[in-house]
């Protein structure tokens, strides 16, 4: 896709994590202008990159990332993919679309749908909303934005390095991430592995 738009970067500042199980590290994270969304997405840089930087895709979770929720795994994953970024050097992209883009209160209402027993994506089908409403191109122009348009990509989810490709991001290899699972989320996480096909070993995702 040729005709991406240009982002460019805005600010660069120094942030000192500090997470609640002792692990700090510095971050400096980057705004941008003329993403194409308009929204307010994050880049963190982490560790030293070099010319093929470590990316982790996040997309914001405020249940998950902020209060642990334990319906599903994202705060885990965010907590592990700060670290290895940071050990290899790389990039977290934060990205503002929140339950797979379809905003947090229709997140909590499908959830509420699951409680009557729909998957995570019969719950939204049920809703009138996209099962993954997720696009990475505004991810695309940040990596652009960075120099970075070559990556080793943290994900188990086939379909975010597919899009990157076609956006003109050289994905060099998929790097599986951790499974977190609980006796809360394994039913979402074995959703996701059968509607998705991301590459969780169904093995570990028997609750108990
Ligand atoms: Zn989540």
């Amino acid at each position: 896709m040729s005709d991406l738009p240009n982002g460019s970067v805005r600010t660069r500042v120094k942030v000192p994590l500090a997470f609640a199980d002792g692990y700090s590290v510095d971050a400096h994270m980057v705004t941008f202008r003329n993403l194409v969304d308009g929204r307010e997405h994050l880049a963190l840089i982490l560790g030293e990159p070099d010319d093929v930087p470590l990316v982790r895709i996040h997309s914001e979770c405020l249940t998950g990332d902020v209060f642990g929720s334990a319906r599903c795994d994202c705060g885990p994953q965010l907590r592990e993919a700060v670290e290895r970024i940071a050990d290899h050097g790389g990039v977290l992209l934060y990205l503002r679309q929140e339950g797979r883009g379809i905003g947090l209160y229709n997140k909590l209402d499908a959830y509420a749908l699951q409680d009557d027993g729909l998957d995570t994506y019969a719950a939204n089908t049920a809703l009138g909303l996209p099962q993954d409403a997720r696009d990475y191109t505004a991810a695309a122009q940040m990596l652009k934005a960075l120099g970075m348009d070559r990556i080793d990509l943290l994900t188990n989810n086939p379909d975010k390095a597919a899009q990157l490709d076609a956006l003109a991001i050289e994905v060099r290899e998929r790097i599986a991430t951790g499974v977190f699972a609980t006796d809360h989320n394994v039913h979402y996480l074995r959703a996701k592995v059968l509607q998705t096909q991301h590459t969780l070993p169904l093995t570990e995702l028997t609750a108990g």
